[in-house]
């Protein structure tokens, strides 16, 4: 038998046109060559054009796939994506009080059409609650918007929502770029002391899913062992690299295409 392979638990929702959510997840952990484990918080009715309904997962039954796994698997990476309401998070932030491991966190509000993945009260919870057990947070510049409390359009904003952030106390606050105006996709890492910025090109490709792909390409890579600056330089070429190659499954949205398609 084969020596075991490392396994990454992504907790989000799940989407049946596999361009967001946990099959998107798998499909990048697979890439990464790290076994996917998934828990399901939520599901979401949606397809390559538009999202109609969200049904949360009850937290006991959230509660009953995390002690499954954990019993079962070596879990030392989490990724952690659309909770959906504030009793899984509740449930999530119990867990993970007392089962310690790295965990990347993707705060999912709602979905880039601006339906909501979440329920209200969110934002502050997530501060609150699960940020101070984060290796690293990910949020987009809406998301860093609404969890910093002012618009956040800039480099210098954000700089300024990342400091902010950094209080809720995560090791690392990442604020992706892929939304900024110009040229350049810069991303902002900020870890308390020092800021670092990734760069690069922006492509016009209005793919789904690109938020989950890259914090499940981070979570892979500290999987593998490697360092947090690597693991992000990583998962940057790697999406920019998806985003080359997306492609139309369906009559909407471009999205993830694997490398080896059925
Ligand atoms: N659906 C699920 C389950 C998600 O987790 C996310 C984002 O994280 C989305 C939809 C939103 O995807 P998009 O930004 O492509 O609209």
């Amino acid at each position: 038998m084969k020596k075991n392979k490392k396994v990454v638990l992504t907790i989000g929702g799940s989407d049946p046109s596999s361009g967001a959510g946990i099959q998107v997840d798998i499909l990048t952990l697979l890439e990464h060559k790290v076994f996917p484990c998934s828990v399901v918080a939520s599901v979401t009715s949606q397809n390559s054009s538009k999202i109609t309904s969200t049904y949360h997962i009850p937290s006991s039954v959230l509660l009953n796939q995390l002690e499954v796994v954990f019993e079962d698997f070596d879990i030392k990476v989490v990724k952690i994506g659309m909770l959906g309401t504030l009793k899984n998070l509740d449930t999530v932030f119990n867990f993970f009080s007392s089962h310690p491991v790295i965990l990347v966190i993707d705060p999912v509000l709602e979905s880039t059409s601006g339906f909501p993945l979440v329920e209200q009260n969110m934002v502050n919870e997530l501060k609150e609650k699960l940020f101070p057990l984060a290796k690293l947070i990910t949020p987009n510049l809406s998301e860093a918007s609404r969890f910093a409390g002012f618009k956040v359009e800039n480099i210098s904003d954000m700089k300024r929502a990342a400091l902010i952030l950094k209080e809720t106390d995560p090791e690392w606050v990442l604020i992706k770029g892929g939304h900024l105006k110009g040229r350049k996709c810069v991303d902002v890492l900020y870890d308390g002391k020092s800021f670092r910025e990734f760069l690069s090109e922006k492509l016009r490709v209005n793919m789904r899913g690109t938020g989950c792909i890259f914090s499940s390409a981070i979570a892979a890579n500290l999987a593998l062992g490697y360092d947090i600056f690597t693991s992000i330089d990583m998962a940057k070429s790697y999406l920019l690299k998806k985003l080359k190659t997306a492609h139309m499954p369906g009559c909407g949205r471009p999205q993830f295409s694997p490398n080896n398609p059925a």
